[in-house]
């Protein structure tokens, strides 16, 4: 047989949705050989998700491009609840704010998700120096694993051997369903068959090329259909329900008066509604198809849904208020299914994320925004290992991180999708309806959850919580990962081991500019040594402050990273006006380079600005102001360790990342 063109890639990611795309653009930012490749022609232009959640907002923040989607979206503040009055007509019964007030310097926003992979292509383009593309076309047809070679970590053993077919643009291009001219997104909704093994098959008929690439690491980030996870025999665990949902991107015509807002309808007996108001004077109707039922084999048939079905039960649930539309932007229809992967890696070496792992209803606006923060996770632990920083072991932080927050995201949904797709109950006594009141608290319990910013990550050799890492109950083996050290929340009360680092406004030492301290977390590869210097006006809070800094740079271990994977922040308490970067900050602290002289943009101060009032960082964080203390942040912004401003505190710094670095 004819020799396959084959070559050598570190990490390959296959499939271009906002999962890949999130692994692509750390694997960019880090500088690391990676290839990502998606069976489809094109990325999409409209439709399918919108809902960007405030933590999704700071992540794109710390890569750059939060400011494009902040600028496009439709900015979504207020929540109404339309059901029926006791008269039986339908009135709004609530207003509520959209998001918890104060949580994070983002509110929701929505935008759909060929916007979105727009900003992902262009981000990975400019840090990759072009050499990082989607291959589109293209998808794998074989995967063999050397296990003998999976726990072989030296630079030159690759152990997945992977065969890509190279699809031709007709053979890449799904068709369209139901005769209809406006784009739809049937295709990729889960009542449609997945068309990856017809579409290796033909393109062997039609003798198609192919490609091996041998590679160290591989993430499937391929969808609810997953080829990656049927390679490796893993299920996903959980039911499909009876309830279907249309979904449709209008310009509406309407006289209800809510159409601007985001709104929960439920209608006395003909479903319920949430209505989307998007950019461009669309509106998303998400509406539930009583009339149309699954058949016996439990799927609905979906060539008896069209545009016009969903518009008619929307039509129903919103009387006596009138909608029509003359534009469609695009429509789908689902299925709400529920369901968890058994397993997120195999070996340590193929992995998957997103909705391959989970899949749950999108009403809630979660699935992209949880499928980006899995890749979120893994991305900068995958280029930390693949670049020899980091210890391989870290990458088993990656399921027991990530899978109980898929059980959650499973949680709330089934909560939600059955208070929402349920009819409104009548009066107390009626038992099989949904208590408005349950309803509404719900949502705004779930909103915490739904701001992406509740996870928090349980104890491991990344988060030093203390106590064994193997008793966070989700099944899975980490007891390599034991943390060596606890670190002392009660030195930071407000910044939670485990939970990213919450925003505050300081100021530049240097220039008086206020920021939110976040923005300076940028995901860079590189953890956060943060140094709360406390009072640095008194002699004896800087003689610690310099006693810290010089033991911290004599440390033979750390020393190497300083700076390189690990940059440190400061944030003091004192004047800034009685205060000189120069004279009353270690160098280690604003390093200095002798082509660009001294760091201006890495000391900060908690202090009145001239403009936008005080951010009282110490006391939002709750650290104490003389004394201040140390944190550390991970590449991802979650916090892994706090320790004293003293001897102490740097012996725990280094034992902390003892359990990450190589050497
Ligand atoms: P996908 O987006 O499915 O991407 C998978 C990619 O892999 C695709 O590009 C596909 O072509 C490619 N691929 C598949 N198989 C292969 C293969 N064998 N080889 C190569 N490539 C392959 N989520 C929200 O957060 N907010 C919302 O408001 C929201 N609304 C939604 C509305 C609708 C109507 C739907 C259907 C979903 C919605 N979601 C929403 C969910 C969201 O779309 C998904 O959770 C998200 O797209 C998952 O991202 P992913 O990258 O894991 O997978």
């Amino acid at each position: 047989a004819k020799e396959l063109p084959e070559s050598q890639c570190d990490v390959l990611i296959v499939g271009a949705g906002p999962a890949g795309l999130m692994l692509a653009t750390w694997m960019a930012r880090c500088g690391i050989n990676a290839r990502i490749v998606d069976k489809r022609s094109t990325k999409i232009f409209n439709g399918q998700a919108d809902g960007l959640q405030s933590r999704s907002l700071e992540i794109f923040d710390s890569f750059g491009f939060a400011d494009r989607a902040w600028k496009e979206a439709n900015h979504m503040l207020e929540m109404c609840m339309w059901n029926p009055g006791e008269d039986g007509t339908l009135r709004r019964s609530d207003r509520i704010p959209d998001a918890i007030v104060g949580l994070s310097r983002f509110t929701q926003i929505v935008l759909h998700q060929g916007r979105i992979e727009r900003f992902f292509l262009d981000n990975i383009k400019k840090h990759s120096k072009d050499s990082l593309r989607v291959e589109r076309a293209v998808l794998p047809e074989s995967l063999s694993i050397s296990e003998d070679l999976c726990d072989d970590y030296s630079p030159e053993t690759y152990p997945l051997k992977v065969q890509l077919r190279h699809l031709t643009e007709e053979e890449a291009t799904p068709a369209q369903s139901n005769g209809t001219t406006v784009e739809d997104g049937l295709f990729r909704s889960n009542l449609a068959d997945d068309d990856t093994d017809d579409l290796i098959a033909q393109s062997r008929a039609n003798a198609g090329s192919t490609e091996v690439v041998r590679a160290k690491f591989m993430v499937g980030c391929d969808g609810a259909h997953s080829w990656t996870r049927r390679q490796l025999g893993f299920q996903l665990e959980g039911e499909p329900t009876d309830y279907i949902w249309g979904v449709l991107d209008v310009i509406p015509i309407t006289d209800f008066p809510d159409i601007r807002e985001r709104c929960a309808v439920h209608s006395a007996s003909s479903g319920s509604l949430m209505v989307i108001p998007r950019e461009n004077k669309l509106v998303r109707l998400y509406i539930q198809l009583t009339e149309i039922k699954p058949d016996a084999s439990g799927r609905a048939d979906r060539s008896k849904i069209t545009p016009d079905t969903i518009i008619k039960a929307a039509q129903k649930i919103i009387a006596p208020y009138k909608l029509t539309y003359e534009y469609c932007d695009w429509w789908t229809a689902y299925q709400i299914g529920q369901r968890v992967g058994t397993n997120f890696d195999y070996k340590n070496r193929v992995f998957l994320a997103g909705d391959a792992v989970h899949t749950h209803s999108p009403k809630a606006g979660q699935g992209m925004n949880v499928s980006m923060q899995d890749a979120f996770n893994l991305g900068w632990k995958l280029a930390l290992v693949v670049k020899g920083v980091a210890q391989p072991s870290i990458l088993k932080t990656y399921q027991s991180e990530r899978r109980r927050i898929a059980q959650d995201l499973i949680n709330f949904d089934h909560k939600f999708s059955r208070l929402f797709s349920g009819r409104p109950a009548k009066d107390v006594l009626d038992e099989s309806g949904v208590n408005m009141t349950e309803f509404k608290d719900a949502f705004v319990t779930g909103n915490m959850f739904a701001s992406g910013l509740s996870v928090d990550y349980g104890s491991s050799m990344l988060v030093a919580k203390g106590g064994d890492a193997a008793e966070q109950g989700d099944g899975t083996d980490v007891s390599s990962s034991k943390t060596q050290i606890a670190g002392k929340q009660e030195l930071a009360t407000n910044i939670k081991l485990g939970m990213r680092l919450p925003s505050c406004k300081v100021l530049n030492q240097s220039d008086a500019r206020p920021w939110h301290f976040q923005e300076w977390f940028k995901s860079d590869g590189r953890f956060r040594l943060v140094v709360f210097a406390g009072n640095v006006l008194s002699p004896a809070q800087k003689e610690r402050l310099y006693a810290f800094c010089t033991k911290f740079t004599a440390s033979t271990f750390l020393a190497p990273h300083i700076h390189k994977d690990i940059g440190i922040l400061t944030c003091h308490s004192a004047k800034r006006t009685e205060t000189e970067l120069l004279r009353d900050f270690p160098e280690v602290l604003h390093p200095f380079d002798s082509k660009t002289g001294w760091d201006y943009n890495s000391v900060f101060v908690d202090d009145l600005s001239y403009h936008e009032g005080h951010g009282e960082a110490y006391k939002n964080y709750g650290v104490e102001k003389e004394r201040g203390c140390v944190v550390v942040t991970r590449p991802d912004q979650y916090v892994g360790f706090i320790g004293e401003l003293d001897g102490e505190g740097v012996k725990g710094v280094e034992t902390f990342f003892q359990g990450i670095f190589i050497s």
